[in-house]
């Protein structure tokens, strides 16, 4: 869009307001508030941040402003306050791109792609729960009567919270991003709402624009809506079900399918070969998918109340299987199933394409797919089998992603070093300060152990 189709579709809508939006490492939706009387300004200088303060980005106290330059093909207008609309912006530093911003860093992985005329289309199930805090701290679904064990695509528990649901689903519309399904979840108060894929950083921006709608939506109701990956241990966690295809950059050609496939998938050679690259790159790449402490509690442990976690505990694929760390649901696209809630949109999508690319660039074959139910599958069988388990925490994907050379050279380098050196040195100080609390659990079990 140019600036002067910008500036008349400001004035379509009404809008008296842009946040002039970027994310740290975190994922934290960073914005100032800018009136658009200043537009030409913001499109020219950029919004102006000391980046310090934003969060994990590389950046000191002393280190000059970060100039956020909005792009202008994100322009939203928020229809939960129509007045403002929301530009995601690529920080520079002294007039150069920061290698340190996750949105510059997909940006770099996918233009690499493009030289290979190939885009990474993406499509994201971005589970969440809603809650209620109480008095005491502890966290209960919106709804109080949402107790059942198998509250999985109950209609009674879509129509207790149908206002927020449709709301939603009316936004989503609203944007152009084509919801197409709502659902409640497996874990009380769990719910997701579908929107069509897009080119990976379309659905990157709209992640961050969604994440900043829920949990708008939910302090207007006095409720949270979190993202969380685990946010309690006896229920089915918080997935970014992440579904992936490659196609031409040039004619737009689907490039993942293929009717003649042997293995009876509907995968073309160039789909495997990305799907072994996943798969070999998968213990690094776990790190960056699933960042946080909490994440480590969502992925490898025995089933909630359920019945089961819903998410991958091994380094397998399969076809329409839902136990698989790579599910294929349908020729022609990939389901990477390890992403949580907690993963930055823009750094997880670089590095599953950059793991899928490296698959390609060496022709990797992943094998037959895995047909068992790998939640039943007994742990001696899996070791027999040779079947790799995911990290256990989050400082063992912290050493994987370090070693992982085809993520170091994906997640690029900058002033400071390596972004994987950085990102590793920020996440075992989180794991560190998270690990150093003492939780009733412990007090449980060790009080009076011995
Ligand atoms: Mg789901």
């Amino acid at each position: 869009m140019t600036p002067d189709d910008l500036k008349a579709r400001i004035d379509d809508d009404g809008v008296e307001f842009i946040y002039a939006m970027f994310v740290e490492m975190h994922g934290k939706p960073c914005a100032k508030l800018v009136p658009v009387s200043a537009i030409d300004d913001l499109l020219e200088v950029g919004a102006g941040f000391a980046g310090f303060a934003a969060g994990p980005i590389s950046q000191t106290p002393a280190d000059p402003d970060i100039l956020a330059i909005p792009d202008s093909d994100s322009y939203t207008q928020l229809p939960w306050q129509p007045n403002v609309a929301a530009m995601q912006c690529d920080p520079t530093v002294e007039g150069e791109l920061w290698p340190y911003a996750p949105r510059v860093i997909l940006k770099r992985a996918t233009a690499a792609a493009a030289g290979q005329n190939l885009v990474l289309k993406a499509g994201a199930e971005a589970e969440y729960s809603l809650l209620h805090r109480n008095e005491d701290g502890s966290l209960r679904p919106a709804d109080e009567r949402d107790t059942s064990e198998l509250p999985c695509y109950d209609a009674r528990g879509l129509t207790a919270v149908l206002d927020h649901l449709t709301t939603v689903s009316r936004h989503m519309d609203a944007m152009g991003w084509g919801n197409y399904a709502n659902d409640h979840e497996d874990a009380n108060g769990q719910f997701e709402q579908n929107f069509k894929y897009a080119d990976a950083l379309t659905t990157a921006d709209r992640l961050i624009v969604l994440r900043l709608m829920m949990h708008t939506l939910a302090r207007r109701q006095d409720l949270y809506a979190t993202f969380m990956p685990k946010p309690f241990a006896d229920k089915t966690g918080n997935g970014l079900h992440t579904h992936l295809s490659l196609w031409t950059a040039d004619t737009d050609e689907p490039l993942f399918h293929d009717d003649d496939d042997a293995r009876g998938l509907g995968l073309s050679p160039l789909a495997y070969s990305f799907v072994g690259g996943i798969l070999d790159h998968a213990q690094g790449l776990t790190g960056i998918v699933c960042p946080t402490v909490n994440s480590f509690k969502r992925i490898g442990v025995g089933p909630p109340d359920s019945g089961a976690t819903w998410a991958p505990s091994y380094v397998a694929y399969g076809g329409n299987n839902r136990t698989q760390m790579i599910r294929i649901p349908e020729g022609g696209r990939l389901e990477v199933r390890i992403p949580d809630g907690s993963a930055n949109p823009y750094l997880a999508l670089a590095a599953l394409l950059g793991s899928g690319l490296d698959g390609i660039a060496r022709d990797l074959d992943p094998g037959e797919p895995n047909t068992d139910n790998l939640f039943a599958l007994p742990l001696d069988e899996i070791g027999r089998r040779g079947i790799a388990a995911l990290p256990p925490t989050l400082l063992h994907a912290m050493d994987a992603l370090v070693a992982d050379d085809t993520l170091r050279a994906t997640l690029g380098t900058g002033r400071d070093g390596d972004y994987v050196d950085y990102f590793a040195a920020v996440k075992r100080t989180e794991f560190r300060s998270v690990n150093d609390q003492v939780s009733p659990a412990e007090i449980d079990r060790y009080l009076t152990l011995m």
